[in-house]
């Protein structure tokens, strides 16, 4: 693959901004080069420095964890900044156009409507695997970007890895694999991958199995060049002291993490197991991940009930092959428990004998 030919054209001419930490980067007694203030702040850990632009301690240990060098890892504010940032760096708008597979995640389309980039549609197949022939006949020399999510937000299934390969092999543009869910999911990651092929992004996130959605750190896998692309044109600081200082933290109990995931993995198929159960759940779909989606009868008759009950779920009406459907998030064993003894006092209340609609 020719990344100068897919690199925008104005972004394969920038010069990036150089922050006073690039300017100069040993250590020193004395830093009076970046405007902060030298006295401190308010916090007792003062945070009145500017964080590294380069995220080189944090950049290290993530490799450790994911047998991937430095050089080859980025890192964003969420996965959403590194999404914004692929077509930023990689699409021209109002000329390039990508390819999504619905049902999917909503930030492709999003974000490729804020930077004027077309969206082509491929669905996916009925087992909610991609349709290559479908994907294959919507590319055109100007796509760039084959956006993949494996484990699929909302489905829940991973897609066929050699599906995926298949797509790397024949597409001559950025192959895009969103792994968030991938600590659930049985399958391996595409990271694997990377030595082989020079057109991989692979997306990861510390939202989900890491448990710090409220930190904002996503991370993309890549080439050496497709990285530096990145870095040449993310905000200097986009990850901040406090995301960085807990997040090396949290990689040091990597065994209670892998402990969470065990005991999520776990619900998730004891819960699906007591959806199978209940009338009014149509159809459970298998799940690689930490939600599980639901056909339901009257989904948003249940939908509100369970508002009205406090248990906030994701209603999602009219999905391809599967209807209306509800997407649940695993919770802690009482959270569940309240679930479904919901779930039972609606269909004991509204609908005791089940009736198809
Ligand atoms: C939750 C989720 C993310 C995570 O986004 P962050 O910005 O890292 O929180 C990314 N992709 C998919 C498909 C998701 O469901």
């Amino acid at each position: 693959m020719d990344l100068d030919k897919i690199t925008r054209a104005n972004i394969r001419k920038l010069k990036p901004y150089s922050s006073a930490r690039d300017e100069f980067q040993g250590t020193a007694e004395v830093y009076l080069d970046a405007n902060e203030n030298s006295l401190g702040s308010p916090l007792t850990k003062w945070y009145n420095r500017y964080p590294d632009p380069h995220q080189v301690e944090l950049k290290q240990i993530i490799s450790q964890v994911k047998s991937v060098p430095p050089s080859q890892i980025f890192l964003g504010n969420g996965s959403d900044e590194c999404i914004d940032l692929l077509y930023r760096s990689f699409c021209e708008p109002g000329r390039s156009n990508v390819i999504i597979c619905p049902p999917t995640y909503g930030m492709y389309e999003v974000s490729a409507g804020i930077n004027d980039i077309e969206l082509r549609e491929a669905p996916l197949t009925p087992a909610f695997q991609l349709d290559l022939p479908m994907i294959e006949s919507l590319i055109d020399e100007n796509t760039r970007l084959i956006w993949v999510c494996s484990p699929n937000n909302p489905t829940g299934n991973s897609m066929k890895y050699s599906d995926i390969e298949e797509l790397l092999n024949n597409f001559s543009g950025l192959v895009v694999v969103d792994e968030a869910y991938i600590n659930f999911s049985r399958q391996r990651s595409l990271t694997n991958e990377l030595k082989d092929y020079d057109n991989l992004v692979v997306m990861q996130t510390f939202s989900k199995a890491w448990g710090l959605a409220g930190l904002r750190l996503g991370m993309a896998f890549a080439s050496e060049a497709i990285i530096a692309v990145l870095n040449k044109v993310k905000p200097p600081y986009n990850i901040n002291q406090a995301t960085q200082d807990l997040a090396k933290k949290a990689l040091q109990e990597i065994g209670q993490v892998n402990d969470m995931i065990l005991e999520i993995v776990a619900m998730r198929d004891e819960l699906a197991n007591v959806f199978r159960e209940l009338p009014l759940i149509e159809k459970v779909f298998p799940s690689d991940a930490n939600f599980i989606l639901a056909k339901v009868r009257n989904a948003t008759d249940v939908y509100n009930y369970l508002v009205a009950q406090g248990i906030i779920v994701r209603n999602r009406s009219n999905i391809q092959w599967a209807g209306d459907c509800l997407r649940i998030t695993v919770g802690t064993e009482t959270e569940n428990t309240r679930l479904v003894d919901a779930l039972i006092t609606f269909m004991k209340q509204f609908s005791t004998t089940p009736q198809s609609n």
